[in-house]
């Protein structure tokens, strides 16, 4: 497709391309279920969806946007937003750093110069996350967590019990995990509630829609365009952006900057959560997985919008800067 003249776009226009980006890719069929716990096998490969949300409240979709899914990695973007919120900037580096890996995202593996997991976006780190909130919040951190997510999306949001149970009866490696960090003391007992925290903060269900709400409102300050409830705060929503424009697609982070150039986070449910900051929030599903674990579909999709509509945030022309005002506001 050739590149489209911004000023004279209108909705049915941003249908248009999302409804090329969906016939583009659907035969495409690259990729494969994640299979590493068994419930994850049983979605439908197929399924297929975009949806985007701005920052005053319109929602364009195409496919499959209303199918849930379980959140699974997306979540320690979120937590981590609310981990900053809860305790601070300063407490929450001291416990785990900004850099990116290099490594696999369930990688046992720290900083060497700090003995901290490298960033909030791999299991070591976000593993330490949810052990500071349970420190923080005892007993009631999972309501309490899934309560904020579901005012970011916009509604109640649940738990998928299956794909818990089997979080839970598979987790050796984070159990390893979270024990190791017990071992360096960089996190404290009681060490089996935060892994619980960590396997439920994944398990929690979501749609495409309900992701791009939950960026539009990462991408509004804080601020739920749909439902007008300030959700986050803003300085937390700063810093959570930029880990997830540098650490928030696995061992791809690096090619994702450089091509879509937008700060993300995917996870091996399928979905993947993108920004546009003060513009827009994007979610994609599909679930067959990239060596990396990232969606391919989703990452094909993302890439034809960040061409098609200037997103990338370094982009030469700042087509992007005016979207909401000038194409998606019609
Ligand atoms: N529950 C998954 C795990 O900890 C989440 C990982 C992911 O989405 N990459 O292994």
């Amino acid at each position: 497709m050739d590149n489209l003249e911004i000023a004279s776009m209108k909705a049915s226009d941003i249908n248009h391309v999302l409804r090329h980006i969906y016939e583009t890719l659907i035969e495409n069929q690259d990729g494969a279920l994640a299979d590493y716990i068994p419930e994850l096998a049983k979605v439908d490969p197929d399924s297929f969806g975009i949806s985007i949300a701005t920052n005053n409240g319109k929602l364009f979709s195409i496919g499959d946007v209303e199918t849930t899914f379980t959140i699974q990695s997306i979540s320690k973007a979120i937590n981590y937003c609310i981990a900053l919120e809860l305790l601070g900037k300063k407490a929450v580096l001291e416990r785990v750093g900004v850099e990116p890996s290099g490594d696999r995202f369930n990688a046992i593996e720290f900083d060497p110069r700090t003995l901290r997991p490298y960033n909030p976006m791999v299991n070591a780190g976000a593993i330490t996350i949810a052990a500071l909130l349970y420190d923080h919040l005892g007993s009631e951190a999972y309501e309490y967590i899934l309560d904020r997510f579901s005012l970011a999306a916009g509604r109640q949001l649940k738990l998928d019990e299956g794909v818990y149970r089997s979080e839970l009866s598979t987790g050796h490696r984070n159990r390893a995990i979270g024990h190791l960090l017990l071992s360096t003391q960089a996190i404290e007992e009681p060490v089996d509630a935060a892994l619980d925290l960590y396997f439920r903060q994944c398990s929690i269900s979501v749609s495409a829609t309900d992701l791009a709400v939950i960026g539009a409102t990462l991408a509004n300050l804080g601020q739920n365009p749909v439902t007008g409830k300030q959700v986050f705060d803003m300085t937390a929503v700063r810093n959570t952006l930029s880990v997830m424009f540098t650490c928030g697609m696995y061992d791809y982070s690096g090619n994702w900057a450089h091509d879509v150039g937008l700060p993300a986070k995917s996870g091996v449910g399928g979905g993947i959560l993108g920004i546009v900051n003060r513009q827009l929030g994007i979610g994609t599903f599909s679930p067959r997985l990239d060596f990396n674990g990232n969606s391919v579909r989703g990452i094909a999709s993302f890439k034809i919008l960040s061409d098609e509509f200037g997103l990338h945030t370094f982009d030469p022309t700042n087509r992007g800067s005016g979207l909401v005002a000038h194409f998606f506001d019609h």
